[in-house]
């Protein structure tokens, strides 16, 4: 997300330092005649007592005051994610073009520092202060729990928190009939209006029915121009068009993704904001572990980019929850199948995921042997919002686990 094209310079709850007059009032009593006198003090009554009543609401309004982001990265093997660079991927000429630049990019025989070097955000900040889930190593296992194990099944099952194996059952652009939690929640009063989508696939639309959801899923090659526009907004809805389009009209590169959502979030700062990311599977499927690598890579950075700036705004900061997941897994038993995932695929239904925020107690890597499931994701936003996910279908629980109470 630190995509700023002005230089990648922080820029510090930018909505004060925008609209400053807001917060201004001009006021110079010397030399004023006695009447104006007056009336300037009864407006400075006024607008004193204005901003103690806004303090006073939101004193009272913090009570609820949390936020969630949640960030999925399409197809990403659990397997990279926990052991770094795959040896037997990194070093095949079939999958990596200049194996002597990736090995010196990617690898070290350590695995604990190789993941570091894939995923360095999710390997320090979240191992510290968040937790990371499906290290099969240690029995600690992530499902789709949907039999189907490819993307529109997978992010239906995220989000809506039930598979449904009998209606999702392509990547057809069909409205998806089930509410989701994005949608629920803008349901709410509360977060009526503060929620947001960008992916880079051009299904999301659909996935997320925002038609009958109600808020925008910004995705494919749409251009953005709802909400607070800034001239970077502008130049990106140029931009994005004039990338090379290696999957044709269905998706963008996440650098645009990317860009967008960080660009949407500073200048319009919603409450629930869902990034999803598409590189590493397209990579993935043409067989580019090297592209795949610095898709997984350029991802953690701008999800460490994207925390830094919540952490340094004086709205999110300590109120903010982000989520990690992915739609499914990919072949790895047999290793040519690392490109693939369907229900034919050994292994393509596992899957991880990682979170941090002011609930999540700090227990880095869990290493403790359990089973989680992806239908459990969409509750597990919910509750990081204080909120039980309640649609009209029946829908798994939160991961207990993941909160401190
Ligand atoms: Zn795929």
């Amino acid at each position: 997300m630190g995509f700023s094209l002005d230089g990648a310079g922080e820029r510090l709850a930018p909505f004060f330092f925008e609209y400053p007059g807001a917060y201004r009032i001009a006021f110079k009593p010397a030399h004023l005649p006695f009447a104006q006198t007056i009336i300037m003090k009864s407006i400075l009554t006024t607008a004193l007592l204005f901003l103690f009543i806004g303090a006073f609401s939101s004193c009272v309004q913090s009570q609820t005051d949390r936020y969630v982001f949640v960030v999925t990265l399409d197809g990403m093997r659990w397997q990279d994610v926990f052991h770094g660079a795959d040896s037997s991927l990194l070093f095949n000429t079939e999958y990596t073009s200049d194996t002597a630049y990736f090995i010196k990019k990617y690898w070290t025989p350590d695995p604990l520092e190789r993941r570091r070097r894939l995923m360095p955000f999710l390997w320090s900040v979240i191992e510290r202060e968040g937790q990371i889930y499906g290290n099969r190593d240690v029995q600690n296992n992530v499902n789709v729990s949907n039999g189907k194990w490819f993307s529109y099944p997978g992010y239906n099952e995220l989000f809506t928190g039930a598979p449904d194996d009998a209606r999702i059952n392509s990547n057809a652009k069909i409205p998806n009939p089930t509410v989701n939690v994005f949608e629920w929640l803008n349901r709410q009063p509360a977060y009526q209006g503060k929620v947001a989508a960008f992916g880079s696939w051009d299904v999301f639309p659909y996935i997320l029915n925002e038609e009958r959801a109600g808020f925008m899923v910004n995705a494919g090659f749409e251009d953005r121009t709802e909400g607070r526009m800034s001239e970077q907004q502008r130049l990106l809805n140029r931009l994005q068009h004039q990338q090379p389009k290696p999957w044709l009209e269905a998706e963008r590169y996440d650098v645009f993704t990317g860009a967008f959502a960080d660009e949407y979030i500073r200048t319009n700062q919603p409450s629930v904001c869902y990034i999803g990311f598409g590189d590493t599977d397209e990579f993935a499927h043409s067989g580019d572990y090297d592209m795949y690598l610095d898709a997984a890579r350029q991802n953690d950075q701008w999800i460490a980019d994207l925390w830094r700036y919540l952490q340094s705004d004086k709205k999110y900061a300590g109120k903010t929850s982000l989520l990690i997941a992915t739609d499914h897994g990919r072949g790895d038993a047999v290793k040519s199948q690392w490109r693939d995932h369907n229900a034919s695929v050994k292994g393509a239904d596992q899957i991880w995921m990682a979170a941090i925020g002011p609930e999540i107690a700090a227990r880095g890597e869990v290493r403790t042997p359990m089973q989680l499931w992806q239908k459990q994701v969409a509750s597990t936003i919910a509750r990081m919002l204080g909120q039980t996910f309640k649609p009209a279908h029946e829908v798994a629980p939160p991961v207990a686990e993941m909160f401190r109470n």
